[in-house]
């Protein structure tokens, strides 16, 4: 098509191209500033017990840029990922978030996503251990959400890294169950405390049967597992219902509280 129109078009497409490239590195190097200053902070959803307690909140980052306002992690994350910024990201936000539930007068969990990325690579129980020594955190009040990616990849380096983890007493939650490739065998070969089921199946059930299958089966396997399991994304009122009645632990969603900056929830945590 660009040939038969001629060098013209052609031109026209590398200009597009061209500042498409320029957005994204001007992109980069806003939020490789942003991370260097500690600009993006995190923000905490609760996740409930069946009897409406709170059991405790996940951290979840947010940057607020002068000019782009308030940009999601599923920009961001990515990008951050790419840019080899995401274990300075990481290293931030579980601080924060460890600072901040050491200050509640409540001992509620604190949850804390950790990229696979990060993962794999460093020695994060080392830097979990100085966290926690530094902060005073009760270990059994952490609990880190990795991917299934992490299990699939290179399972032996996982299995050491859970194994130093579980060793601190921190907990570690399977995030978005259901999306990834993790055959059932890696459930019970990892030492998981707890399932998170993918919001894409809460969003469906009332609508499609699979799902109301796949959630229950999930809920089962957990328990059979003696595994905790929680069901993120719950936004109706005939989701959370059916999901207590399934004997789901835990449940979080905007129906029951949105990621808020810590000081809307210190009515909750006693900070
Ligand atoms: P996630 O860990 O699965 O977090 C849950 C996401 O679902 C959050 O999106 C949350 O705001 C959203 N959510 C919670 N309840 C509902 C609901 O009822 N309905 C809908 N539609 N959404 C709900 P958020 O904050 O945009 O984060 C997206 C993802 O970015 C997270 O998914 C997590 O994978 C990643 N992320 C966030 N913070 C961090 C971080 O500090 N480090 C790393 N590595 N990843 C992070
Ligand atoms: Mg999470
Ligand atoms: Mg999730
Ligand atoms: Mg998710």
């Amino acid at each position: 098509l660009a040939k038969s129109e001629g060098p013209g078009a052609m031109r026209m497409f590398d200009l597009a191209e061209q500042a498409r490239e320029q957005e994204r590195l001007t992109f980069s190097r806003h939020l490789r500033q942003a991370i260097e200053r500690n600009e993006i902070h995190p923000h905490y959803q609760p996740l409930f017990r069946a009897d409406g307690a709170i059991a405790g909140f996940e951290a979840l980052a947010r940057w607020k840029d002068p000019v782009r306002g308030i940009v999601a992690p599923a920009s961001f994350i990515p990008a951050a990922e790419e840019g080899g910024l995401i274990a300075k990201l990481d290293a931030y936000v579980l601080r924060s978030a460890c600072i901040e539930a050491a200050r509640w007068t409540q001992p509620l969990r604190i949850s804390v996503n950790i990229s696979a990325l990060e993962f794999q690579s460093g020695d994060l129980p080392g830097r979990v251990a100085a966290v926690l020594a530094e902060t005073g955190l009760d270990p059994e009040r952490l609990e880190l959400e990795i991917t299934e990616g992490v299990m699939v990849t290179d399972a032996d380096r996982a299995m050491a890294t859970f194994g130093k983890l579980r060793a601190l007493g921190v907990r570690i939650a399977l995030d978005d169950f259901g999306t990834g490739y993790s055959s059932l065998s890696y459930l019970h070969r990892f030492p998981l405390t707890t399932l998170k089921i993918d919001r894409s199946f809460i969003a469906k059930l009332g609508v499609t049967l699979e799902s109301v299958a796949i959630t229950r089966a999930v809920i089962q396997l957990g328990h059979a597992l003696g595994i905790e399991v929680v069901a993120e994304g719950v936004e109706t009122p005939e989701q959370l219902d059916f999901l207590i009645q399934e004997g789901c632990d835990l449940t979080q969603g905007f129906l029951l509280g949105r990621p808020l900056d810590a000081s809307a929830y210190a009515h909750v945590t006693g900070a």
